[in-house]
């Protein structure tokens, strides 16, 4: 079904309320409903779902949306739900399903009613699925999270790396994958993996012009954290660590100094975590201290701050991570503390994993000492990561970090030949 871009939008309105879409949302839906494979690189919040939820309406058979999270999948499904007058619309296929639950969600898609189905891979795979996906009509297959197909990436799924042959052998409909994460490597894997290397692709940029990058010796962070909250009183902000239990001294620590802060992290029953999101959410907490369990699906739009009291283990996870500053498009202030030791740890912890993982992690965190060590723009170095050019000078943002706005003179340069020169000397001694 060919639409033109008049109906595209009504749908637009009619399905979703909004007026216009977002860039490039339109092209790519219309190349979708054209029978092209399409990849999609567009940042978090960008607006990937729409790209897929409205052909998916407007098209006929049903669509098969791959996502790897169940709680993701759930709130989808409500949301769709939420804007049509059929409850049968959008269904999730999984294990958690009984026997007549699965038989309605398959009535449904037979009748032609539902118009997504929501899958995890690992149920994707299962024969009796496959049998049942060769007798339907499929208007297209979007894989959400496409990065999870990619070691490359930062949320390595094995199961992904199954789904073309899964798809090759339910049919052939156009496939549309969706990512937030944009290095070239991962982009290359992901095509090869799904056999799409001939897909438009559609790339919107990464620059986060609102947002400021700073990298801090770490010396005495609890003190520059403790100083930097009270100076920026009632600002929301995130400070991760890479431990629970830094996360938790932290979260007491600022307590004690009489900041509002809670901890999160995966070892906190399920209760607590959800009552910890809630406050912070609703404002009733400025502060969270978090390890990385935090943020996955967390629309907060005005994070004022993002600390990271260890430095990540990949640019991949800090771009992600201060990603979540400045969502409204106003401030955000996202500040690293590095200490080549920290980087020592976590190669350690990289010691103890199998070869591949080893070289990968190893050559992910080069980049990160290569960017905390840097001297150019930051903004510079992050784009570039993701196959980004960035001019220092005039982009968007161009004065928004730390070595931009204070350039190491040249004094400073010439006390670190001098260093350098000390070493040298004693290398040779
Ligand atoms: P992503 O998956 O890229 O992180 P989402 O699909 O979750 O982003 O969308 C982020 C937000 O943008 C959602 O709140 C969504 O409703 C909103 N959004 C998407 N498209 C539009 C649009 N055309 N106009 C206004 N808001 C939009
Ligand atoms: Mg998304």
């Amino acid at each position: 079904m060919k639409s033109s871009l008049k109906d595209l939008s009504i749908s637009l309105k009619k399905y979703f309320g909004f007026n216009s879409f977002k860039e490039p949302q339109e092209q790519i839906i219309q190349s979708l409903l054209n029978k092209n494979n399409v990849f999609v690189l567009m940042p978090t919040g960008g607006g990937k779902s729409l790209c897929y939820q409205l052909p998916a309406l407007i098209s006929e058979g049903t669509a098969i949306v791959v996502s790897p999270l169940i709680a993701l999948m759930k709130n989808q499904v409500d949301a769709v739900r939420g804007i049509s007058s059929n409850d049968g619309v959008a269904h999730v296929l999984n294990s958690s399903l009984n026997k007549t639950e699965v038989k309605k969600v398959k009535d449904d898609i037979s009748m032609g009613i539902t118009k997504l189905l929501y899958v995890a891979p690992e149920s994707l795979t299962k024969e009796e699925y496959v049998d049942f996906f060769k007798t339907i009509n499929i208007s297209f297959f979007a894989i959400d999270e496409a990065h999870c197909i990619s070691e490359w990436g930062h949320d390595f799924r094995p199961e992904y790396r199954n789904l073309r042959h899964i798809i090759e052998k339910i049919g052939n409909a156009p496939v549309i994958a969706l990512t937030a994460t944009a290095t070239p490597k991962v982009q290359d894997d992901i095509q090869k993996t799904l056999g799409m290397t001939n897909a438009k692709v559609f790339k919107s940029s990464f620059n986060r012009p609102n947002l400021f990058y700073e990298i801090r010796p770490k010396v005495n962070p609890e003190k520059q954290i403790i100083k930097y909250i009270k100076e920026n009183p009632g600002k929301s902000g995130i400070i991760y660590c890479l431990s629970r239990k830094k996360v938790e001294e932290l979260a007491e620590l600022l307590k004690v100094n009489g900041i509002n802060a809670l901890p999160y992290h995966a070892g906190l029953d399920a209760k607590s975590r959800a009552l910890h999101q809630d406050k912070f959410l609703m404002e009733e907490v400025d502060v969270i201290c978090a390890t990385i369990a935090f943020g996955m699906g967390i629309d907060k739009p005005d994070v004022r701050f993002v600390f990271h009291y260890d430095i990540p283990k990949s640019l991949e996870s800090y771009y992600q991570e201060t990603g979540r500053a400045g969502r409204d498009g106003g401030e955000g202030h996202c500040i690293a503390f590095y200490d080549y030791k920290d980087i020592e740890k976590l190669e350690k912890f990289l010691a103890a994993k199998p070869v591949s993982e080893r070289e990968i992690g190893m050559q992910l965190l080069q980049e990160v000492v290569g960017y905390a060590e840097t001297s150019m723009s930051r903004r510079k170095y992050l784009l570039h990561y993701f196959g980004e050019e960035f001019d220092e000078n005039h982009g968007l943002g161009s004065k928004m970090d730390d070595n931009s706005l204070n350039p190491k003179n040249m004094i400073n340069v010439s006390e670190e030949m001098k260093q350098m020169l000390i070493i040298v000397e004693k290398t040779q001694e």
